[in-house]
């Protein structure tokens, strides 16, 4: 059973060095309690304690990482049942369907939508995480030649699925990189753990319906298996969800750590038709797969699919942001105006879009506030005339410009003067629009 806070911090050393990043024993223990910290972050912990507290403070889904290096992802390690309880913690994994009785056109298409359909969002990279491999005529050759061409790709997950003289020829070309295997039960468990532990392997337990999936994977956990993945064989859509929730809802509110594992679903096993497959990939990555698999890359399915996931996935506690700093609009250059606004990230697109779209070549200082929109910056004092000053002095745009007018947003309008004081030495403030949609006609008349 999972221990609270205050039960782990009893088992910590309580000397407050802060070698951990925090800054007491407490803050610590209660990160770890909330899925958020690892316990080998702290260097001092006993033996002893380490063995009570590893288990007992790992979170009610277990984590299990797939892929390799900057490709690597997490999934599981969930303590929440809604993300307005706290938080997700690690996104879904998204893996495409391939395999050797596909032709190499379809293959190849798809291991180029891997590795190059990517999107920028509000500083993130949204793109899918790897490969499932199925060999799916039951012929060794093509799917190892199919396992050599994804493996040589790059360091995405690799899920296999296969028979175990195949696996072990495809674990040859995969030496060396972390990837899973389908298949494993309750009556190969021996071997596939055997097999796995020497192969830097995940074995995913593939049965028929969760409870008998989970059973399995608590024999694995028992038998010494720290990564578990579950297969429960859903083909349609009503199943994954009911036994998805289900197992989240028994591992989070019964404390049934049997059933607290990262789950696979193939949205693309449940309809033929692409769209229906969204809506379910969809549904599955919100409601509770570690990792769902689809039929494509096209970049019309990884847009929408990725933003979704973003949007469940990021702490709903936490504003996001941009990284502070100067950002060029439509390539400006000395004479071109600055504009400055705070570092929400809402606030930074509909700004950047409007100007982008006025072709007035800009320059955008973009200052951290925390992430919080101009008023509520301005209210909290976090964009006032004080902070703004050394932030634009520091920023370097005086040394990209031969002019020294700025301009505020027109919400902001009461501190012109007091910012045009405080940045003193010949700066004009100018009181831009109240609404972003008004930037064009400024910028033009500017
Ligand atoms: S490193 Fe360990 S002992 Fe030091 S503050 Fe963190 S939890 Fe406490």
């Amino acid at each position: 059973m999972a221990l609270t806070g205050i039960q782990i911090y009893k088992l910590l050393p309580q000397t407050n060095c802060k070698d951990c990043g925090d800054p007491t024993c407490l803050a610590f223990a209660m990160k770890l309690a909330a899925g958020k910290a690892e316990l080998s972050q702290c260097p001092h912990v006993s033996d002893e304690a380490k063995s009570q507290l590893a288990e007992a403070s790992a979170p009610p889904i277990r984590v299990v990482t797939l892929g390799n290096g900057d490709a690597a992802f997490k999934c599981g390690g969930e303590t929440v049942k809604y993300r307005h309880e706290k938080t997700f913690v690690n996104a879904c994994g998204i893996l495409v369907y391939l395999s050797n009785d596909m032709d190499d056109a379809k293959v190849d298409a798809e291991l180029k939508n891997l590795y190059e359909v990517s999107f920028e969002r509000v500083g993130y990279t949204l793109a899918a995480n790897g490969a499932y491999l199925a060999d799916a005529k039951g012929d060794k050759d093509s799917f190892l030649a199919l396992v050599k061409k994804v493996a040589a790709a790059g360091d995405k997950a690799i899920v296999l699925e296969c028979d175990m003289d195949t696996l072990s020829a495809a674990a040859e070309i995969l030496k060396g990189k972390k990837f899973a295997a389908a298949g494993a039960n309750a009556d190969n468990a021996e071997a596939c753990i055997e097999f796995c532990n020497a192969n830097g392997c995940v074995p995913v337990i593939t049965a028929d319906g969760m409870a008998a999936a989970s059973e399995a994977g608590a024999k694995f956990v028992a038998k010494g298996s720290k990564e578990v993945l579950i297969d429960a064989g859903w083909t349609d859509i009503r199943s994954a969800l009911t036994e998805n929730i289900g197992a989240r809802r028994a591992a989070l509110d019964k404390k049934m750590r049997d059933v607290g594992f990262p789950t696979i679903s193939f949205a693309c096993k449940m309809t033929d038709d692409l769209f229906t497959e969204m809506a379910y990939a969809n549904m599955l990555l919100a409601k509770y797969s570690g990792i769902v698999v689809i039929s494509t890359l096209d970049p019309a399915v990884v847009l929408p699919t990725t933003v979704n996931r973003l949007n469940i996935y990021t702490d709903p506690q936490r504003p996001m942001t941009m990284d502070q700093g100067i950002y060029e609009i439509n390539a400006p250059g000395p004479d071109s105006p600055v504009i400055i606004t705070t570092n929400f990230a809402l606030t930074y697109f509909v700004v950047s879009a409007e100007v982008e779209a006025s072709r007035v070549p800009t320059w955008l200082l973009i200052m951290d506030t925390e992430g919080m929109s101009v008023l509520t910056a301005w209210s909290a004092g976090k964009f006032v005339a004080d902070a703004m000053a050394p932030f634009v002095k520091k920023s370097g745009i005086e040394e990209k410009i031969n002019h020294k007018k700025i301009i505020i947003p027109g919400y902001v309008a009461q501190i012109s003067g007091e910012f045009q004081e405080e940045l003193g030495d010949g700066w004009e403030v100018v009181i831009g629009t109240r609404e972003a949609a008004d930037l064009p006609k400024f910028l033009k008349d500017y």
